[in-house]
C-alpha cells in the first residue's frame, strides 16, 4: 500500500526565495535523499509545471495548516507513550525512507489504521513527513528535538524541516500556557519575572515602579529582497506577545514628522540621518546636541546602508512611541525608562499624543549608563542613571546584552522569510526569558551583596573624604544644583564679561590712537 494518494509532494517547502518559476518541488525531497545518500530516487524527475514558487508555498501551508492540530496531539502521545493507536489495518501499512541521527536507520514500516492519515501516522511512530500528504521521506523527532535544543544554545544552527517541530511544539505550548492560565494578554510583559512583576504584602514604595529599556536592533533586521522578487511565504507571524502588531505600530506613524536632511556649513557633513525616514526623533533641537553626538556615534558605521533591510528606518519614532503608548497601558504608573536618546526622546514623547498621559503616570525617560557618557555634561546631569535618585546599580544596558546574544542569529534571520524570521526571533526569546528566569536567585544576590558593599565601604570611604575636607552630605547636594546652574549658563556669554571684554578693547583702540 502506498502512502495517501493524493496532494502533491512538496519536499520540504520553506523555501526562502523569491518568486519564480518552480522547479518541480519532488526534485526537494529527491535532492535531500541524494545528499544524505538514504536510498538513491530511481524515480523520474518532472518538468517544470509553470507553478510559481509563491503558489507552491501558500498551497503547501494550506495543506499543513489543519494536520498541525491533530499532528500536535499526535505528538504529545509519541512523546508521553500514551493512548497510542493500538489497532491497525496491515493493508494501509506503508514503508518510508527515513533519516535518524540517534539509530540511523534509513527505512521504517509505518502501521496505522484504514482512517489515519500518514502524516499523523508517522507522528505516532515518531517521524515527521516531508510533505503533509504523500510523504515519500521522513525525519524522526528525536532528532529534530535533538536539532530544537542544539538551536536553544547555538541560535545559529539552521535547518528548514525543524520549522514544523518549531509549529508543533508552539502548539503544545500553547495548550499548556492555556491550561496553567498563562495565555492572557501580554502575559510576559506582566508576569515574566516575579520580583519585578509581583507585589509582596507592605512592600516599601520604590521610586520607579519599573525600569525598562528601548533600542534599535539593525543586526536583526531582515534583508529586502532584490529589485520585484517577492517573498513567496507571504504568512505573518503574530502568534507571539513578544511582538506589537503591525497595526498598532503603524498608529504611530503619523505622529512626528520624518526629519528632513539640512546640511548647514559647519555640521558634520557625515552626519547620519535616515533620508527615507526620518530619525527616531522628530528633530526638535531642545537644550542638548545630544542626539547629534548620537548619530555621530552612529558614523562609524555604514550609515546610509539600511535601505536595503525590508523593515527600514533606523530606530523609527513609530516604533519607540508603540513601545511607549504599551508600557502606559500595561505597566503600574511611574516607571522609567531607558534609552540612547532618551534624552531627546522625552521631548519626542511629550509632543506625541502620548504626552498628556505620559506626564499624568509621573514617567520619565534617562539615558542608558554607558550610552550616558557620550552624552553632554549638562544632559548626564540630568538623563544619566550615576544622577537619578532610585536608579541604584541599574544600568539599564540591557539590551546590549541582549543583542550581544542575539548577534549569533542574524546571519540566518537576515534572509529567511519575514514569517520565518519572527519564529526564531521568538524562539530565541523564549530561551533568553528561561535563561534570565533560572539565574534570577542568583543575579539578585549578587546584586544584594553588591549594595551592602557600597552602602558599607563606599560610604565609610565617603564619610572620612567629607570629614577631612570640613564639608557635609548636604553640601553635596548645594554642589549638585550649583553644577546645574552653572551648566546652564555655560556656553552664554555673562553681561559682565560682555562689558570688560568692550572696555579692554577700547583700551587697546586708545593705546593705537595715542
Ligand atoms: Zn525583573
Ligand atoms: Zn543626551
Amino acid at each position: 500500500m502506498d502512502v495517501d494518494n493524493i496532494g502533491v509532494d512538496v519536499g520540504f517547502g520553506d523555501d526562502e526565495g523569491g518568486e519564480g518559476v518552480a522547479e518541480n518541488t519532488e526534485d526537494v525531497s529527491v535532492d535531500i535523499r541524494d545528499v544524505i545518500q538514504v536510498g538513491r530516487w530511481h524515480g523520474r524527475r518532472k518538468y517544470k509545471d509553470g507553478q510559481t514558487w509563491k503558489h507552491r508555498i501558500q498551497t503547501l501551508n494550506a495543506a499543513w495548516a489543519p494536520l498541525i492540530e491533530e499532528m500536535s496531539e499526535a505528538y504529545i502521545k509519541w512523546k508521553y507513550s500514551f493512548g497510542l493507536p493500538q489497532t491497525f489495518d496491515e493493508s494501509y501499512s506503508f514503508s518510508i525512507s527515513v533519516v535518524d541521527a540517534l539509530t540511523l536507520v534509513t527505512e521504517v514500516t509505518i502501521s496505522r489504521g484504514s482512517d489515519t492519515r500518514a502524516a499523523i501516522a508517522l507522528v505516532y511512530a515518531g517521524y515527521i513527513g516531508t510533505s503533509p500528504e504523500k510523504p515519500s521521506l521522513a525525519v524522526s523527532l528525536k532528532t529534530l528535538e535533538l536539532y530544537y535544543t542544539l538551536r536553544l544554545f547555538k541560535p545559529s544552527l539552521s535547518i528548514e524541516a525543524f520549522a514544523k517541530t518549531i509549529s508543533i511544539r508552539r502548539k503544545v505550548d500553547a495548550q499548556v500556557a492555556k491550561e496553567l492560565g498563562h495565555d492572557s494578554a501580554n502575559y510576559h510583559v506582566l508576569n515574566s519575572c516575579p520580583a519585578c512583576c509581583y507585589k509582596l504584602e507592605d512592600e516599601p514604595e520604590l521610586k520607579f515602579s519599573r525600569m525598562w529599556a528601548v533600542d534599535g536592533n539593525n543586526s536583526l533586521k531582515r534583508v529586502a529582497g532584490i529589485g520585484s522578487r517577492e517573498v513567496s511565504d507571504n504568512r505573518v507571524f503574530e502568534e507571539s506577545d513578544y511582538y506589537l502588531s503591525k497595526d498598532f505600530v503603524n498608529t504611530f506613524a503619523g505622529e512626528i514628522k520624518a526629519r528632513t536632511v539640512s546640511l548647514v556649513a559647519d555640521e558634520d557633513p557625515d552626519e547620519w540621518v535616515d533620508e527615507e525616514h526620518g530619525d527616531p526623533t522628530d528633530g526638535t533641537k531642545d537644550a542638548s546636541q545630544c542626539t547629534e553626538n548620537w548619530k555621530a556615534a552612529a558614523a562609524d558605521q555604514h550609515k546610509k546602508m539600511w535601505s536595503i533591510f525590508d523593515e527600514s528606518g533606523g530606530e523609527l519614532a513609530k516604533y519607540p512611541l508603540a513601545v511607549v503608548a504599551m508600557a502606559l497601558k500595561v505597566l503600574p504608573p511611574g516607571w522609567i525608562m531607558g534609552y540612547d536618546i532618551g534624552c531627546s526622546f522625552e521631548g519626542t514623547i511629550q509632543r506625541s499624543s502620548l504626552g498628556p498621559e505620559f506626564a499624568k503616570q509621573g514617567c520619565r525617560t534617562c539615558v542608558n549608563a554607558f550610552h550616558g557618557y557620550s552624552h553632554n555634561a549638562k544632559c548626564q546631569h540630568k538623563y544619566h542613571p550615576l544622577n537619578i535618585l532610585g536608579m541604584g546599580l541599574e544600568d539599564l544596558e540591557t539590551l546590549e546584552r541582549l543583542f550581544s546574544s542575539s548577534n549569533q542569529l542574524a546571519p540566518i534571520t537576515r534572509y529567511m522569510t519575514a514569517y520565518r524570521r519572527r519564529v526564531f526571533i521568538d524562539v530565541f526569546l523564549q530561551q533568553w526569558d528561561r535563561e534570565k528566569y533560572q539565574n534570577l536567585a542568583t543575579m539578585l544576590h549578587n546584586n544584594y551583596i553588591q549594595a551592602l558593599d557600597v552602602l558599607e565601604e563606599e560610604a565609610q570611604a565617603l564619610q572620612a573624604d567629607l570629614l577631612a575636607k570640613g564639608i557635609s552630605v548636604e553640601d553635596l547636594e548645594a554642589y549638585f544644583i550649583d553644577e546645574a546652574n552653572h551648566l546652564k549658563e555655560m556656553g552664554k556669554e555673562v553681561e559682565g564679561d560682555l562689558h570688560a571684554v568692550a572696555y579692554v578693547e577700547l583700551l587697546q583702540r586708545y593705546r593705537e590712537v595715542k
